[in-house]
């Protein structure tokens, strides 16, 4: 029997097997670069938090198509005003449509949900949609990424933004994300996205590598709001003077250049 203390040789050998165990791990990682950066990363992730309209594509105005029809099917009519919803939540928007018909949003949530969900996928097929410059290359690449995770960030409900992103075929991309129906106030969206990936990716989550991209100024600032880093791109809602004074991370023109994109998250 071995003494209490004693380096005996089961310790020994188990020490011996770790080695030879991560000699055998380097040997099988030095000619695979991708793999070799997992190894070295999978502690830490990017989590890279993205908007979807303006951002990842245009829906050609079919998120409002859809609310007119649906308002009309429930009250006989639309109001007058023309709305601000770039950068807002579904919540918002619909809580000051309801208003300016002077009806009670909560009241008729459950109804209108329903119906508008129902419209939505119909009229994306008829509206002139499109991916972004860049987004479908950009996605292939970071999905493939080992170092990277990929989430959503939008003022869309969760089911609106499921119905946008699989009429594109990006949804698969995605694994957790913050919904226009989590909260009205989007920095509190921000909060539930970075809470979903904190729990998506456990121990390789890191709250100093979250990073949002998006379209508007409101992007910037709900990303500011829960310390993330940001990428402003020029695609949608936002001018590039706008954005440039809201002080993101960086503005890009689009999401072409991939390795810029992948340079800038990673440093
Ligand atoms: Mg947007």
């Amino acid at each position: 029997m071995m003494a209490a203390g004693h380096w005996g040789p089961g310790v020994k050998g188990s020490c011996r097997l770790g080695v030879q165990m991560i000699s055998c791990l380097l040997r099988e990682v030095a000619g695979r670069p991708s793999l070799f950066i997992f190894v070295c990363w999978r502690k830490s992730l990017v989590s890279l938090l993205f908007d979807i309209d303006g951002t990842l594509l245009r829906a050609g105005n079919a998120g409002m198509k859809a609310v007119h029809e649906t308002l009309v099917e429930m009250f006989g009519e639309v109001p007058e005003s023309n709305l601000v919803v770039h950068g807002r939540t579904d919540h918002g928007i619909m809580t000051d449509v309801f208003d300016l018909l002077e009806k009670d949003y909560q009241q008729h949530r459950g109804e209108f949900d329903q119906l508008y969900w129902d419209k939505l996928p119909g009229v994306m097929a008829k509206s002139d949609g499109f991916l972004l410059p860049g987004v479908a290359g950009l996605l292939e690449e970071l999905s493939a990424a080992p170092d990277v995770a990929l989430g959503i960030l939008t003022g869309n409900a969760r089911v609106a933004a499921d119905i946008k992103l699989k009429h594109f075929g990006i949804e698969r991309y995605f694994s957790f994300g913050g919904y226009g129906d989590d909260h009205s106030d989007r920095n509190q969206v921000a909060a539930v996205a970075v809470e979903a990936a904190r729990e998506e990716l456990q121990g390789s989550f890191d709250a100093d590598r979250v990073w949002v991209i998006g379209d508007t100024v409101n992007d910037v600032n709900c990303a500011r709001s829960v310390g993330a880093k940001v990428i402003a791109v020029e695609t949608g809602g936002g001018t590039k003077d706008e954005l440039t004074e809201a002080a993101p991370d960086f503005v890009f023109e689009d999401l072409r250049d991939v390795e810029s994109f992948l340079f800038s998250v990673r440093n």
